[in-house]
């Protein structure tokens, strides 16, 4: 088992719980090394670095960024990014404004489908009023009885051709991992098997277009074993991971109890012979260059 999760969300994005309570659930649950990854924005890590210590537990400062490539969205997590890089905090600036005009179109989207109020309906579950999105959406259609549970509101709602989805804009996949690379951090690209579902997801020839692009532009790593992958999946991706000489993450993407694939905790070893993202970080000294950040290689280069 891992004792590692790179990949979680607290209430200043769409999880349920605060960074303090976050942290300690993961505490309890054997978890070693976390990452905390909310959406577009980093104002827990703060929080969740000091509670972490308090635990006695090693903290990775995260971010899980939303990006556009071609057609798709991406998610593109950041690990061991700075908080305080200026084109990091002021690229997620950026990107959470659109979110507020988004809203409102996915509300309206949702009247003309007859349910009224969504959009004060869901301001209501976001704590942080300012990363509103589509799980927000989901917890009020939950409550107003439209569908089970959050999961089954994304079989029928709020995804294409849906009712409440709207196509955004949200960064570049080049802007996203240069925010990341620029702040010392390692570029992941989460949970790929998202990208290649059914009929509307990418084929294989496109996600090797976009891995290599990725690595092109300074990406380093893929989502192997995740909460939203198959054990299947953490093969296929480990694959993929050795095929691109990509590293390896590991992640719950946790939400909240109950209403998550996976709670967090300790995951699945990584199949095949996986180089671990945290390599990338962790004092060791066989890190070969390949798997150093970006900044790092750079200043070695200037330094030379
Ligand atoms: P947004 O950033 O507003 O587009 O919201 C994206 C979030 O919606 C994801 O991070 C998940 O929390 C949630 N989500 C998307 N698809 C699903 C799904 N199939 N099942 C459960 N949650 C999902
Ligand atoms: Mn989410
Ligand atoms: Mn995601
Ligand atoms: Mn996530």
């Amino acid at each position: 088992m891992l004792d590692y999760d790179l990949h979680c969300h607290s209430t200043v994005s769409d999880g349920l719980l605060s960074p303090t309570d976050l942290v300690a659930r993961a505490a309890e649950r054997g978890v070693k090394v976390l990452a905390l990854t909310d959406h577009d924005d980093i104002s827990g890590l703060a929080e969740a670095s000091a509670a972490a210590t308090q635990h006695g537990m090693q903290f990775i400062n995260g971010v899980e960024i939303s990006a556009t490539w071609r057609n798709y969205t991406l998610h593109i997590i950041g690990l061991h990014i700075d908080p305080a890089y200026k084109p990091l905090a002021e690229g997620l600036h950026n990107i959470r404004s659109g979110r507020g005009a988004r809203a409102q179109l996915m509300a309206d989207s949702l009247a003309k489908s007859g349910i009224s109020g969504a959009l004060e309906g869901a301001y209501q579950y976001a704590d942080n009023q300012g990363i509103i999105g589509r799980t927000h959406f989901a917890r009020f259609l939950v409550e107003k009885g439209y569908c089970k549970d959050v999961r089954s509101v994304f079989k029928n709602y709020l995804v294409k051709d849906k009712p409440g989805y709207v196509a955004h804009q949200w960064a570049s996949l080049p802007d996203a991992v240069s925010w990341i690379c620029g702040s010392g951090g390692v570029a992941v690209l989460a949970h790929p098997g998202r990208y290649t579902l059914a009929r509307k997801g990418m084929g294989q020839k496109t996600l090797r277009e976009l891995l290599r692009e990725f690595i092109d532009i300074g990406g380093q790593g893929i989502e192997v074993v995740c909460g939203s992958h198959t054990p299947e999946q953490y093969a296929e991706f480990a694959r993929y991971a050795n095929e691109f000489n990509l590293l390896a993450s590991c992640g719950s993407d946790f939400h909240g109890p109950g209403e998550s694939y996976r709670d967090l905790g300790r995951l699945p070893d990584f199949p095949l012979d996986c180089r671990p993202v945290w390599l990338a970080w962790e004092a060791d000294p066989s890190m070969s260059s390949e798997t150093k950040p970006i900044k790092q290689r750079e200043a070695e280069r200037v330094n030379r």
